[in-house]
């Protein structure tokens, strides 16, 4: 009675057994055809889309869309460029022209020409050796004029002492 209990235990575990690895390979194969059925269909849904002729409205809306994206990409490109104020320094006997600009950094630039601090022109370059020299200098009332390696020196030594006031002030 033992063994015969013992035989029939085994084979109903046997066959739960099978039957569990059954069910396991039947549903991966349902859900692979389900999952390959669902793609399929989305696939072919996309392709009818693509293929169909697009509506007038569709074409009006997507270029109105375009046109309104450039539109704001613009005015928020010109509005940024004319957020700075201008200041003046005076440092080495010239004007040095600053902008600073109004985002977070605060970051400035410098005019590299400087302006002639008595009759207030920026100077000019002599083509021929790069110098620099107020816009009076010819006609003899002004004698604002200094070299390339003199100019080059004087903005670098700006920058520095235009740095330092912006840091210490608030611009
Ligand atoms: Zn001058």
């Amino acid at each position: 009675m033992k063994n015969i209990l013992i035989i029939y235990t085994k084979k109903v575990c046997s066959n739960m057994n099978s039957a569990i690895i059954s069910l396991i390979v039947v549903s991966l194969c349902a859900g692979s055809v389900i999952v390959y059925l669902f793609y399929k269909h989305l696939w072919l849904s996309l392709m009818d889309a693509v293929q169909s002729p697009t509506p007038l409205w569709v074409t009006i809306a997507l270029m109105f869309l375009v046109g309104v994206y450039i539109c704001l990409k613009t005015r928020s490109y010109y509005s940024k460029e004319l957020r700075y104020k201008i200041h003046y320094f005076t440092f080495f006997g010239y004007k040095w022209r600053m902008r600073i600009y109004n985002d977070r950094e605060k970051h400035f630039e410098v005019d590299r020409i400087p302006l002639c601090k008595i009759h207030d022109l920026p100077l000019l370059k002599d083509p021929n050796n790069s110098s620099l020299y107020c816009p009076e200098f010819p006609n003899k009332t002004c004698n604002s004029s200094m070299s390339q390696s003199m100019h080059c020196e004087l903005y670098r030594r700006a920058v520095i002492y235009i740095d330092r006031e912006v840091r210490n002030n608030k611009y």
